[in-house]
């Protein structure tokens, strides 16, 4: 997992300033602060203006949103969603304020208007997310996760990103589309859900095909996740901790995030199902992604994590066993996180994965 290597973080920081000044557009930011996977990956992306035109080979495809937007339900659950913000309960932490006339979550900090710190092809994502040209990346900014050792803490944490409005988001998704992207990936999209699905319609209706990948913490709360059922076509979730105590510990609060988070992946696999890029070269088109960033000291408790996983969703779930954790941010304030991983912690987790019964595993270096 890389961010901003340190001897860059300087440069990032002033091209983010020039960004916000209005000197760089979005894209130039991206050069830099998406120098990370979209949320916890560690491979490379490149510039829009670097990637050719591509068929997407999505000709038969449709996209679940398609349909909804055809009969008006797609921009009667964005009302919905839109108006969920009068006392917000988009995220489990349900702060209940008024986004609407300005006020900023108590978590995420987001008032109703949209921040995005950047977008491009992104080819830090699985395989199947990127193919040729790359998962088209959307960097929302602000989080209501709060961990203590996120990667991209200047964007979900430190305010990065440019205001737009859901026209322009909608622009960024044709943009994308049109560079040859596979999928539109939403990342940290929870507290933007309904600018997300505004957007979406507005982008159908303009002639978008592509799958959308919703990248999120997996903290979502049911009621979120029925008003995106047949809209979003991959989910591409996070399962951090097992233990609640551990959530709590370094996502400040959310000790629900086990209990929520099991919840959700039972429903994101009941509406997409397993991943499974079958004949479509390789390329994924709908299906459920579970990230499980491997911690130091079994901050996670994997093993426990992947045996649930095994027990109840399919074997052939796709887990992606991530290695590559790095102390960054706050994580140093905490020493049993405040190290890499090691090979043999690594190689347990897998292990133990293995030994749970999970048959499609995405794993790093071993
Ligand atoms: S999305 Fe933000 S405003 Fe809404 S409940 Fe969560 S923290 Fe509060």
């Amino acid at each position: 997992m890389a961010s901003c290597k340190s001897n860059r973080r300087s440069f990032c920081r002033k091209l983010a300033a020039m960004s916000l000044a209005g000197i760089f557009p979005a894209p130039a930011l991206s050069a830099c602060f998406s120098d990370s996977s979209s949320r916890h990956g560690n491979k490379t992306h490149t510039n829009m203006s670097a990637v050719a035109s591509f068929d997407n080979n999505s000709d038969h495809f449709e996209p679940g949103y398609l349909k909804l937007h055809r009969t008006g339900e797609l921009r009667a659950r964005a009302e919905v969603l839109w108006n969920m913000m009068s006392t917000c309960r988009l995220c489990p932490r349900e702060c209940e304020n008024d986004r609407l006339r300005g006020q900023e979550g108590d978590y995420c900090s987001a008032t109703d208007q949209l921040q995005v710190s950047s977008y491009n092809p992104h080819f830090g994502e699985e395989r199947p997310l990127v193919g040729k040209n790359g998962s088209g990346t959307i960097f929302f900014t602000n989080c209501a996760m709060l961990c203590v050792f996120c990667i991209n803490w200047e964007i979900s944490q430190g305010g990065v990103g440019r205001n737009y409005n859901t026209d322009q988001l909608s622009d960024m998704m044709l943009q994308l589309q049109r560079i040859g992207c596979h999928n539109i990936n939403v990342v940290t999209p929870t507290h933007y859900a309904p600018h997300i699905m505004f957007a979406l319609d507005k982008a159908a209706g303009n002639g978008l095909r592509l799958p959308v990948a919703y990248n999120t913490s997996g903290w979502e709360r049911m009621e979120i996740l029925n008003l995106l059922d047949g809209v979003i076509d991959i989910y591409l979730s996070d399962f951090k901790y097992f233990d609640s105590e551990m959530a709590d510990k370094y996502s400040p609060g959310a000790e629900t995030y086990p209990e929520i988070t099991k919840k959700a992946l039972i429903e994101m696999n009941r509406q997409v199902g397993v991943a499974d890029p079958g004949a479509n070269d390789g390329i994924l088109q709908r299906g459920l992604i579970i990230r499980h960033l491997i911690m130091p000291n079994n901050v996670g408790n994997t093993s426990d994590l992947v045996k649930w996983i095994s027990q109840n969703l399919p074997e052939d779930t796709y887990v992606n066993l991530m290695s590559q954790y790095q102390p960054m941010f706050k994580a140093h304030d905490y020493p049993e996180i405040s190290r890499r991983l090691t090979v043999a912690e690594y190689r347990n987790a897998v292990n133990a994965a293995r030994r749970a019964g999970l048959t499609n595993l995405d794993v790093q270096g071993i």
